[in-house]
């Protein structure tokens, strides 16, 4: 049995830490199983070398920023495989490009393009536990690259990909996926398990446990991962393909309420109407790096129409920019940052109909006014007040049943 194990920065966060983890990887050892362990840098270690950066330049190359961020990884590895030797156990520090990761040329978030698996197997045939450098890999011309914050975890799941590993366990201080955010509904459940299409939609519930680029990964490529706290031994949160779930999943509808705060409400009034209008607005926005996610579009009325869209909170002042560029086609234009988005996610909606409707009249039952809507086959997120935003996910924590 082969399992990647991967642990993030706070499980590495200092020298105890990184014996404590040397603990759990040697009992999984003494368990029988082959191991590739993949770690992050010491929490807070990745920041630090940036700020070194900034000390001498505000824009510094970012070959040279891969060079330094690489080495923070590095410093985790080398330091578990001596941990793991003093412990009597035989095991080998490789960074991202001994271990075949090569990537696409993109300095500071590079793409992983293939993995070279012989060396890893070798290692592993000889017995040894292998320990990645996460978040590295090298690219053609022989540099060094990294993958972008976060990135170990894609490490992790690359790996587990290419060696074909039984499971890929991620190990962080949480120890799994929540219903909701448990600081915001103390009733909030852990997931045993969860589709990685939930997991997607999720993101705002789990960005602290997996980053989203690896739970994409770990889905194109049926990467298992177990979400696991190296704090405790709970059983964490199975991400995996929506089939492998069993029957009984049929009957849950929703999985869990997310609760997005980076959110701010463009509303256009007065907008010309003629063809085309709406392709130039939001081609403008995407230009300049917008993310626009809920759009509304009124029905007309004397050749003008009105136009809302959301953004997030951190790029309305470059939408405004974009949007003042459009005078002679916008009569009037105004920007409300005091709402939130709330979603409720399940793949069980896909074969129910009401789902909505269920949210719908709750929030209402709570005086709490929906602004915006927008439904998908397995979500359907409400743009409220941001004053109501943690009543409303009580209220839908508890309609759909999820603190049972
Ligand atoms: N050390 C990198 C970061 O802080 C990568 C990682 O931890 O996954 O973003
Ligand atoms: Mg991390």
């Amino acid at each position: 049995m082969l399992v990647v194990q991967k642990y993030g920065g706070t499980s590495v966060g200092t020298l105890e830490r990184i014996e404590s983890v040397a603990s759990r990887v040697a009992k999984a050892r003494d368990e029988g199983k082959d191991l590739v362990i993949v770690v992050s840098a010491m929490s807070g270690e990745t920041n630090k070398l940036i700020e070194y950066a900034h000390y001498f330049s505000s824009n510094p190359s970012k070959r040279e920023m891969d060079m330094l961020l690489s080495s923070g990884e590095r410093v985790t590895a080398a330091l578990l495989a001596i941990a793991l030797n003093e412990m009597g156990h035989s095991a080998i520090a490789l960074t991202g490009r001994q271990a075949g990761i090569t990537t696409d040329n993109t300095h500071t978030y590079a793409r992983i393009e293939t993995i070279e698996t012989s060396r890893l197997k070798t290692e592993i045939n000889n017995g040894n536990i292998v320990i990645v450098a996460g978040f590295q890999g090298i690219n053609k011309n022989g540099e060094v690259t990294t993958l972008g914050r976060g990135g170990s975890d894609l490490s992790a799941v690359a790996l587990a990909g290419a060696l074909n590993a039984d499971a890929c366990e991620i190990y962080s201080d949480v120890d799994g996926i929540y219903t909701t955010d448990p600081r915001i509904e103390p009733k909030a459940k852990k997931l045993d398990v969860i589709s990685y299409e939930e997991m997607l939609e999720l993101s705002s519930l789990g960005a602290k446990v997996l980053q989203n680029r690896s739970v994409e990964l770990a889905k194109k490529m049926g990467v298992k991962i177990v979400a696991k706290s190296s704090f405790s031994d709970n059983d964490g949160t199975v991400i995996t393909e929506l089939d492998k779930q069993g029957d009984n999943m049929e009957e849950v509808l929703v999985s869990g309420v997310a609760l997005d705060r980076n959110q701010a409400r463009v509303s256009l009034r007065g907008v010309t109407d003629r063809p085309g209008i709406a392709a130039e607005i939001f081609s403008k926005l995407a230009n300049e790096n917008i993310n626009v996610d809920m759009i509304i579009q009124n029905a007309s009325e004397n050749k003008t129409t009105n136009l809302g869209f959301t953004v997030p909170q951190n790029e309305i002042e470059d939408a405004k920019k974009v949007i003042n560029s459009f005078d002679h086609d916008i009569e009037s234009a105004d920007y409300d940052e005091s709402v939130v988005k709330v979603s409720i996610v399940g793949v069980g909606m896909k074969s129910h109909s009401g789902v909505a409707a269920t949210a719908f009249s709750a929030l209402a039952k709570s005086g709490i006014n929906i602004e915006m809507i927008s439904t998908s086959e397995i979500k359907v997120s409400m743009i409220i007040d941001e004053k109501y935003g943690e009543l409303a996910v009580r209220v839908l924590h508890e309609v759909y049943g999820l603190d049972k």
